[in-house]
């Protein structure tokens, strides 16, 4: 009989997961699908695959990543710690609990590197197109491989969308915008904060772009940050240097008006104004319409597209839990591929799916976003065997993150949690974080060390 063949859409964090769960399956002795996996870049991981490029890579295809430079987990590492692959296994020793995106980067790729993963993957090929037959229930993708600009196609059985959602940047207007004589920009196409030395920057938005860019801008020089909001402001104690004010209303030349009826000039305008979740390469029936939230509608668990199951999304949600709830996600949708878990009816599932579109309506504080989304984990880890991991005490680290930013944005990165996986206590890092200004692994592992023995132990830390 031919085996059911599974194709996967990007190999960032999410399609990494899908790959790693069907990988442990065979390590447990089950024979599973044929699994392909199309990146349209020539590497894994991204977001956190840090490229300079911005606008369209070296094959024309827009850059997906909108990772920067100097760019720190904004959470503790033990709240996305692989419950199957911990720090102290990649790391051999104990590391600090906000480590710099290249030392991220070289985690998530150990446990890959374990496995032959890479093997599965297709890179330089672009997903173009798909399309589904509802007679032979079979998807038909139609691939470029960028790298000899040929068109081809594939069938599968089961179509996973792990292309990520923070790539495609939602671009309000502001009145006189065009006008404005200085740079204007997206957080997408940021790529570091040395370029606003000593300028005065307004940025608009109040999430987590906007906070990290922010700060980040003012750790390294900018002469003034100012932060506009639409609904709220993020409300931390911010630095003299740092404020807060209501929304941008328009511009006249270099000047920004506010809702509040007060003006101000500035040299440069960052707009961290959020994503679309984008799936050029879907028909309108298959794509996933949502806006960034907690509880995207239409997916069954998170992830099965209710109208076609077959049709599994992964990480399309606003994300407290990164990396575990990938993993957790993958894990129950192999199971369904591989008929270990089995999908109600439709309307049961719709059911279900209301059931938690009402509960996340009903939350405001991030408090209870945080609780909510526990309880997802929770109901995902219940229906597959990726190792059970203590959600509850990563809920209690969320919330103390919450606070320790409320109270200084500055120095929270400079906190220790422990693991849920090891029981490791965080080391305190070598430097303050405000006064760290280089992110390199080097740099962030070896402190101390020479250039050459440097060089020896980076060799050996690489698995
Ligand atoms: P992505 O990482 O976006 O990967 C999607 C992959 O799909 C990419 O490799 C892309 O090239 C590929 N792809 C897309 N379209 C196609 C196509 N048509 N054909 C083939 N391949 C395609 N999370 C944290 O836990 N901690 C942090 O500190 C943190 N910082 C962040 C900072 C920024 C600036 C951003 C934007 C996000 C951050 N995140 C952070 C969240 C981050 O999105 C997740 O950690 C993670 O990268 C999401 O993984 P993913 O695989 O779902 O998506
Ligand atoms: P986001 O969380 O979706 O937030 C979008 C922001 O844009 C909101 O504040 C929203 O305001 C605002 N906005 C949208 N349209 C607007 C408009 N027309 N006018 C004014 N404001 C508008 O997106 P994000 O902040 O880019 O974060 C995306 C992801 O990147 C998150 O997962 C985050 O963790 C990650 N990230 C991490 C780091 C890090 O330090 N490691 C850094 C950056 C980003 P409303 O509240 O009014 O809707």
């Amino acid at each position: 009989m031919n085996k059911k063949r599974v194709g996967i859409i990007g190999a960032g964090p999410s399609g990494l997961a899908q790959l790693r769960a069907f990988e442990a399956a065979k390590n447990e002795g089950h024979d599973g699908p044929e699994v392909v996996c199309f990146e349209k870049q020539s590497n894994w991981g991204e977001m956190w695959n840090y490229s300079w490029r911005t606008g369209v890579g070296q094959y024309g295809e827009p850059i997906h990543g909108s990772m920067y430079k100097y760019l720190w987990s904004n959470g503790p590492k033990e709240c996305l710690e692989f419950s199957d692959y911990s720090f102290d296994e990649h790391f051999k020793k104990p590391i600090s609990s906000y480590p710099p995106r290249p030392v991220l980067f070289d985690y998530i790729q150990g446990r890959i590197k374990k496995n032959n993963v890479r093997d599965y993957i297709r890179f330089d090929t672009t997903v173009r197109w798909v399309s589904f037959d509802e007679e032979t229930q079979k998807f038909t993708v139609v691939l470029d491989n960028l790298k000899i600009d040929k068109t081809y196609s594939e069938e599968f059985d089961y179509l996973v969308v792990a292309s990520g959602h923070f790539s495609t940047p939602n671009m309000p207007y502001f009145k006189g915008i065009e006008h404005f004589p200085g740079q204007v920009m997206h957080a997408h196409d940021f790529r570091g904060a040395d370029q606003f030395k000593d300028l005065n920057l307004l940025i608009v938005g109040s999430s987590y772009s906007a906070e990290d860019i922010g700060v980040q801008c003012y750790k390294h020089g900018a002469k003034s940050v100012t932060l506009s909001y639409r609904s709220s402001p993020i409300g931390v104690a911010w630095p003299e240097g740092i404020k807060e004010v209501p929304l941008l209303t328009h511009f006249e030349n270099d000047t920004a008006f506010f809702k509040d009826g007060t003006s101000e000039k500035y040299d440069a305008v960052v707009l961290c104004t959020g994503y679309q979740h984008k799936f050029p390469f879907l028909p309108d029936e298959m794509r996933l319409k949502t806006k960034n939230n907690l509880y995207p509608d239409h997916l069954y668990k998170g992830i099965f597209f209710n109208e076609l199951p077959r049709l599994i999304y992964l990480g399309m949600q606003d994300q407290y839990y990164t990396f575990n709830m990938f993993d957790a996600q993958a894990w129950v949708s192999r199971d369904c591929i591989m008929g270990k878990y089995e999908l109600p009816s439709k309307e049961e599932r719709r059911l279900d799916i209301n059931k938690w579109l009402a509960e996340n309506e009903a939350h405001t504080s991030n408090e209870a976003h945080v609780d909510f989304q526990t309880a997802y984990i929770k109901e995902l880890l219940s229906l597959s065997n990726y190792p059970n991991f203590n959600v509850e005490k990563v809920a209690e680290m969320f919330k103390e993150w919450l606070k320790d930013k409320e109270e200084n944005i500055l120095t929270y990165r400079d906190k220790s949690f422990k693991s849920v996986v090891t029981g490791t206590q965080a080391e305190i890092h070598h430097t303050e974080w405000m006064d760290e200004l280089n992110d390199t692994k080097e740099r962030y592992l070896y402190q101390e060390e020479s250039e050459e023995s440097l060089a020896d132990k980076v060799k050996v830390s690489a698995i």
